[in-house]
């Protein structure tokens, strides 16, 4: 997959922002937020948080890729 779009989690702790990422190959950021809620991230106007920021505890792995197009373009 080529990633076109990257949501970035926009917790800010006490000293640092968390890390988590998530990797999509949508073709819009509403698409790559769709992703995103689909695999238990929070989206709103401007900010996006990862499950683990929204209580969902530690994610598996795979959860940081979300491939919407496996078979590349139409
Ligand atoms: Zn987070």
């Amino acid at each position: 997959m080529s990633a076109r779009i990257t949501l970035h989690c926009n917790t800010v702790w006490r000293e640092s922002a968390c890390a988590h990422q998530l990797l999509t190959d949508a073709r819009t950021v509403e698409e790559a937020r769709a992703a995103a809620r689909a695999r238990g991230w929070r989206t709103a106007e401007d900010d996006d948080f990862c499950p683990g920021c929204s209580g969902l505890g530690p994610q598996p792995a795979d959860a940081v890729v979300a491939v919407l197009y496996p078979g590349g373009r139409p």
